[in-house]
């Protein structure tokens, strides 16, 4: 299913001709087109017909407008249920990219070509496909696999340094989850740049994807991806409506800082643990000011989340290092204890 490309990506040229795809629809935004393209293109040996399609980046383009626009075009184009699209991305493009291919004619297949570090370790993978509507993420959407997903990671040497950051506090996900070693390897790395992180990217892609393989459909242990995203999704919210929006990852790595603690008030971790792996998280990512967010409005937007039933917060947790649980129900006394805990740390 993943495939590292080499410079010359050949193993992209032996796939298409194995798969003999009708037509090539190419789907990028405004940076992959000007960064990633041209690599593509220049290597790309083949006689199938393609198409570039050019959207402006960002995840306002993640809406039904986008979609409805991408199927005019593919319409227009003549696309039949033979064509493939070629996602070439970041977790926008590959979001919006696969959901439009998955609806199309009822579906046609599609790849995922991941351009950020986000996109690698964790959007291009699982079938996850998606738009945004009335302001709630991901609302609309299918769980459609790629065909394949082919990354090179040379693409991150233009990618902005805070893209870079928001994808590895996925990484360091996946490592609390489900591999400590996988941990150890990431919090040794002192410089957060394409050259040091390259040789980590497949072993975090590993990870996703054998969760993904286990429960595709979110219903038992794919829920421990979900780890420091009920703080972090609440965090992601009210930074994007009171100010500035955050990367994902950030905000997700401030959730893992509270959703750690939260392990240890759980008595699932002891208070050493809690602190080594807090203090691991704070080096990559210092503390973001929440004192202007009322712990109200956080449980509040916490309740929202998807992940819940009957009224209840639901917690992917940390087990131990190496190892998350789910469907963790906490009081709410623990929740604004964890507050009380962030906001101390400023
Ligand atoms: P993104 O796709 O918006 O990319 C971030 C920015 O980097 C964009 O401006 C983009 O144009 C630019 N960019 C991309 N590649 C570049 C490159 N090589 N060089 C220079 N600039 C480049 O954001 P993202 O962080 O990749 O993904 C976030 C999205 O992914 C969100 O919409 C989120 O909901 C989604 N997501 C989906 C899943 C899933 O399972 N489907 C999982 C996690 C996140
Ligand atoms: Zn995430």
């Amino acid at each position: 299913m993943i495939s590292l490309l080499d410079d010359d990506f050949s193993a992209l040229n032996e796939f298409l001709t194995e798969l003999k795809p009708s037509q090539l629809i190419i789907l990028a935004d405004e940076n992959t087109h000007e960064y990633c393209l041209p690599q593509l293109l220049v290597n790309l040996e083949t006689e199938i017909p393609f198409e570039i399609i050019e959207i402006e980046a960002g995840e306002d383009l993640k809406t039904i407008e986008t979609a409805t626009h991408l199927w005019e075009i593919l319409a227009e184009f003549k696309t039949d249920r033979n064509a493939l699209v070629i996602n070439l991305g970041g977790g926008v493009i590959t979001d919006v990219g696969g959901f439009v291919a998955s609806t199309y004619k009822r579906g046609i297949k599609f790849i995922n070509i991941p351009t950020t570090l986000l996109g690698m370790c964790d959007a291009s993978i699982g079938g996850k496909t998606g738009i945004d509507h009335a302001f709630l993420k991901n609302i609309i959407g299918t769980f459609s696999q790629p065909e394949k997903i082919f990354f090179y990671p040379k693409f991150l040497k233009t990618l902005p340094f805070e893209e870079l950051r928001s994808g590895f506090a996925e990484m360091l996900k996946h490592g609390l989850i489900a591999d400590e070693k996988h941990w150890k390897d990431l919090i040794s790395v002192t410089e957060l740049s394409a050259d040091h992180l390259e040789m980590h990217i497949n072993k975090s892609m590993q990870i996703k994807q054998n969760v993904v393989d286990i429960d595709f459909k979110e219903q038992n242990v794919r829920k421990t991806l979900n780890f420091g995203h009920t703080f972090g999704h609440a965090f992601e919210s009210l930074f994007l409506k009171k100010e500035n929006a955050i990367p994902h990852g950030e905000a997700v790595a401030m959730g893992m800082i509270c959703e750690t603690y939260l392990s240890f008030l759980q008595k699932y971790i002891s208070a050493e643990t809690s602190d080594q792996i807090i203090a691991a998280l704070q080096f990559y990512f210092p503390y973001q000011d929440i004192s202007h967010f009322s712990n109200e409005e956080i449980t509040l937007l916490m309740l929202n989340d998807k992940k819940n039933d009957s009224g209840k917060i639901k917690f992917s947790l940390l087990e131990t290092v190496g190892k998350g649980n789910f469907d963790i129900e906490v009081s709410e006394e623990n929740v604004i204890k964890t507050l009380d805990f962030y906001r101390k740390l400023s």
